[in-house]
């Protein structure tokens, strides 16, 4: 299961980020052509939390459907895997959304002065 060592990764840049202060909710932009199973995520999160800054705090995800541009004719089609048809006919298609895996925003504690 990838998606440990992922939220792992996820808690690690978290943890930096906070700075000492404990981290009430965290939110993360998925994209849909990961292949990252936002559910395993959320499993793995409880898991990989514990003990962290980020024990308890709530997770969100957002996900990002796929895109992609045509190289031929430069239409813009959804993608839902990493690959695809332009309507054209041309499978040269570029990735333009949909294989982002970020924080999207960490809200935390507010550390008295
Ligand atoms: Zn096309």
């Amino acid at each position: 299961m990838h998606e440990f060592a992922i939220t792992q990764n996820i808690v690690e840049i978290a943890t930096e980020h906070a700075e000492g202060a404990a981290v009430r909710r965290i939110s993360l932009e998925i994209g849909q052509l990961t292949a990252i199973m936002p559910d395993a995520i959320a499993f793995c999160f409880d898991v990989c939390a514990q003990g962290t800054l980020l024990e308890g705090a709530t997770l969100e995800i957002i996900q990002r459907p796929g895109r992609g541009q045509c190289q031929d004719c430069g239409r813009e089609i959804p993608l839902e895997q990493p690959f695809g048809v332009c309507d054209c006919g041309c499978t040269h298609l570029t990735i333009i959304q949909g294989e982002e895996l970020t924080i999207k925003e960490l809200e935390t504690e507010a550390l008295c002065a």
